[in-house]
């Protein structure tokens, strides 16, 4: 167990020896009232940068000044430019190069996957996926299973925590695997739970799916650059994200999609095709029939979005010096001193039952997200929070009123501080 302490000078100390303290300067940090705000709403949209407008002004002066010859300018010709982000991509999701592709959005990377990977027949027709997930996810699983003439309510096994309960059970989850057996035609999961903060055990997931003949995916908008992933190694199927949250590429920049080699290299594997997925060396040729380049790459249908990746270019180059794994490791000590501050809080102020901490508390199975639910006075505490310069994020109740409103906080390893939670505790105290 990690020895914390409520004090300034202790959070001073932790940020002095932390190897990656000097991130934070490289990024810009919104004010509030003329000082730093503490940001801790990186799970929903990641900060800018420095960096970011560098690239950016880059690719727009060479359009400027090249016009359609920036496609093929050394370098960073547009032609290739996706290149520039293959391989520290790849590290950042513990995929190999040609597994991984930067190309649109998470939510239409998520119907391009499941055009390969949910083909249903009448026997095999069933996906497992969380209840009460994102509804995005949601929709997309449903649309499918309409457009291939099923029944969302029959095809969609939704797993549910037990009664009383807020985490969906990792026995459960195979379980459902088990029982559904010769049924299930994929396991669609979040591999970090976006309200709830919970990690999957990916790899176990993606056994028990293949056990039965099933394949796993994973929509990983919440775990890419939260966690140290290891997709290739757990042998999982497909998975997409968004770069926008924990990878700070900018509202709504380009997302990104893993695909296993056993597919990526599978010709038959049915995809929608489009130029850019087509062998490179034909592309300007045009040839009459699509051929696959053997990679993710043979996923993408347009052209490219050249200043969404600039400005994504710019992150993760951060991410890349500073490691997955030296990132995980902070990230779950700035959350543990989070943990660990809100409930000294909560003890001083004689209200420890007013926050139940719906995240789990094993390592394992939390990044670096708490999500925090008020039994009373929630809004209220939120925008006291917000009054005095937290950025965090709020969850209404339930419409049907079986939950309390929640407030999500997310310490990232990046350009978050020792300070910024202990300064949390500090503005936590008074909003009390
Ligand atoms: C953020 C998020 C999305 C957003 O989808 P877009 O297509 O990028 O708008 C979808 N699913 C989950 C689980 C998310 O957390």
């Amino acid at each position: 167990m990690n020895h914390f302490e409520n004090k300034a000078a202790w959070a001073m100390q932790k940020d002095e020896q932390d190897e990656l303290a000097s991130f934070r300067q490289r990024f810009h940090i919104p004010l509030h009232h003329g000082q730093e705000t503490v940001y801790f709403c990186g799970n929903s949209l990641g900060l800018q940068p420095k960096q970011t407008s560098h690239y950016v002004l880059q690719e727009l002066q060479d359009w400027a000044t090249l016009g359609v010859e920036g496609h093929f300018k050394p370098h960073t010709g547009w032609f290739g430019y996706h290149e520039l982000l293959r391989d520290a991509t790849a590290r950042l999701v513990g995929a190999q190069p040609h597994e991984v592709v930067v190309m649109n959005h998470l939510t239409v990377n998520l119907h391009l996957l499941l055009v390969s990977f949910y083909r249903p027949t009448a026997d095999r027709y069933k996906i497992i996926c969380e209840g009460g997930a994102f509804p995005s996810d949601r929709y997309a699983l449903q649309s499918q299973v309409e457009w291939h003439g099923f029944e969302a309510a029959d095809a969609l096994i939704e797993l549910q925590p037990r009664k009383g309960e807020e985490l969906v059970r990792h026995e459960d989850i195979i379980e459902a695997i088990n029982d559904c057996g010769d049924a299930l035609a994929l396991v669609m999961l979040g591999g970090v739970h976006y309200f709830t903060g919970q990690v999957l055990n990916m790899k176990a997931i993606t056994e028990a799916a293949h056990e039965v003949e099933a394949y796993a995916g994973f929509d990983l908008a919440h775990a890419a650059g939260n966690l140290e992933l290891k997709l290739h190694e757990w042998n999982v199927d497909f998975a997409a994200w968004c770069s926008y949250k924990y990878l700070n590429g900018g509202p709504g920049t380009v997302g990104g999609a893993y695909i296993h080699e056993r597919h990526a290299k599978n010709a038959h594997l049915p995809r929608f095709a489009g130029w850019w997925g087509n062998d490179p060396n034909q592309r300007f040729k045009m040839p009459h029939r699509f051929v696959p380049v053997p990679t993710a790459d043979s996923w993408q249908l347009s052209n490219a979005p050249i200043l969404e990746m600039a400005a994504l270019r710019a992150s993760l180059e951060l991410f890349d010096e500073a490691g997955m794994s030296r990132l995980t490791a902070k990230g779950k000590e700035l959350t543990s001193y989070l943990l660990f501050i809100i409930r000294d809080v909560l003890k001083e102020k004689g209200k420890s039952e007013w926050v139940h901490i719906i995240t789990p508390f094993e390592e394992q199975m939390q990044g670096c997200q708490l999500s925090l639910k008020f039994m009373k006075d929630g809004k209220a505490i939120f925008d006291q929070l917000t009054a005095q310069g937290v950025i965090s994020d709020w969850r209404e109740p339930d419409q049907e009123g079986r939950t309390e409103g929640v407030i999500r906080v997310a310490p990232v390893p990046l350009y978050n501080s020792f300070m910024d939670v202990w300064r949390f505790g500090e503005i936590l105290k008074t909003a009390l």
